[in-house]
């Protein structure tokens, strides 16, 4: 169902009841019987979904194994790794005991759901590749809320767990430049490159505008074919915060002028990569790669296909968050494909939009039986001519 971008469970099992969609569940996915929405329903919601999570891992490996992931270095031998927070639930009457919750100024309570997602990018590649989520939940055992920032030492926790020897710099928004952050990532042999605020760091802004007015920040000016100006200044070693035990890190801030000298675009960040007029440029493209996580992985989740925020079921313990596995897992290997499957791409190739293609797909699924998944692409790809 969710492999398909089926918008509805009740859609799915009225599909299911016609023939050749049956048939073509079992060639395509081996399916025998397919039980009714309500029993897979109660099936999901009481079983924990733990066990899917390691195909993340598994075929993250194989990619790896098969040098699929050399498309993906970056500063040297490393990768980037991005983690980002997204609600994709909201209710006031629906609930499990997963939920958070927050009072409303109206009285009432919202229960929510939010999820922690990962993924390796790479600057110049549309593809991402989805680590394990990791929810931002109620947690077992107590009635503590959970917070993106705590999900975030869990995430890298895992993160180093699954992947023993992966090099990696791990980027994130100005809520994860933070010493426990900073100190898990260094804990766990990772790089890091993170956001940083003026409103949120303000002892290092001050120290910054310490340093420019004393010249002592290193610049670097580029100016692009189309007349814009990249401006590049950094300083490496200054504290974060002003405290004995401040993490040490390294700054850089980026500008972005139009051809009118007016500024568009400012960002900073911290890292402890090295910074020097070699690597600022490479370093900045990695950490403008962030907004991929939320272009390519959540936005296409939400609106291109993938009906992440539909409800599909809520449950009462397992369901929501089994729901959210399976509809990424299914964006997961379609990402695969994507990477390095060339009759998937060349069928991908015959439409412009993504939604057009599966629209396709589906359609043909209703229409006859396919021996395989390759037999359905071919015809995709190929469709035959009428006989002469
Ligand atoms: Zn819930």
């Amino acid at each position: 169902m969710f492999y398909f971008q089926d918008p509805s469970l009740l859609a799915f099992q009225k599909r299911v009841q016609e023939q050749i969609h049956r048939n073509n569940l079992t060639t395509q996915f081996s399916v025998g019987s397919i039980p009714s929405d309500s029993q897979l329903r109660d099936v999901l919601d009481i079983h924990d979904y733990g066990p899917l999570l390691a195909v993340y891992r598994q075929w993250f490996n194989r990619l790896q194994r098969s040098k699929q992931l050399e498309r993906y270095r970056y500063f040297g031998d490393r990768y980037l790794i991005t983690i980002d927070g997204s609600q994709y639930f909201n209710s006031e009457k629906i609930h499990c005991k997963r939920c958070l919750h927050k009072e409303k100024s109206n009285g009432h309570t919202e229960y929510y759901h939010q999820v922690l997602q990962s993924a390796l990018v790479h600057p110049d590649r549309r593809e991402v590749i989805p680590l394990a989520p990791e929810f931002i939940r109620m947690q077992d055992r107590s009635n503590k809320q959970d917070c993106e920032s705590v999900a975030a030492l869990r995430a890298i926790n895992k993160i180093r767990c699954a992947h023993r020897q992966l090099p990696a710099v791990i980027v994130g928004d100005a809520l994860y430049a933070t010493e426990a952050v900073i100190t898990a990532v260094t804990k766990q042999r990772f790089s890091f490159l993170l956001g940083v605020k003026p409103g949120s760091h303000t002892t290092l802004f001050e120290d910054i505008a310490g340093f420019r007015r004393g010249g002592l920040l290193d610049r670097l000016q580029k100016t692009k074919r189309d007349g814009r100006r990249y401006l590049y200044e950094w300083v490496s070693e200054v504290p974060l915060y002003a405290t004995a035990n401040s993490p040490v890190v390294n700054f850089v801030e980026f500008q972005i002028f139009d051809a009118a000298d007016k500024r568009t675009r400012h960002f900073s960040w911290i890292t402890d990569l090295p910074l020097t007029k070699e690597t600022i440029e490479e370093l900045v493209r990695g950490a403008r790669a962030r907004w991929k996580i939320e272009n390519e992985n959540f936005n296409t989740l939400k609106n291109h296909g993938y009906h992440l925020e539909h409800n599909f079921g809520h449950g009462a313990s397992h369901l929501s968050e089994a729901f959210f596995v399976l509809n990424t897992l299914g964006f997961f290997m379609h990402q695969i494909f994507a990477l390095v499957d060339g009759l998937y791409q060349a069928a991908r190739g015959r439409f412009s939009s993504r939604q057009e293609y599966w629209n396709i797909l589906r359609a043909s699924l209703q229409l006859m039986v396919f021996d395989s998944w390759d037999h359905l692409l071919t015809r995709i790809h190929d469709p035959p001519l009428p006989a002469p």
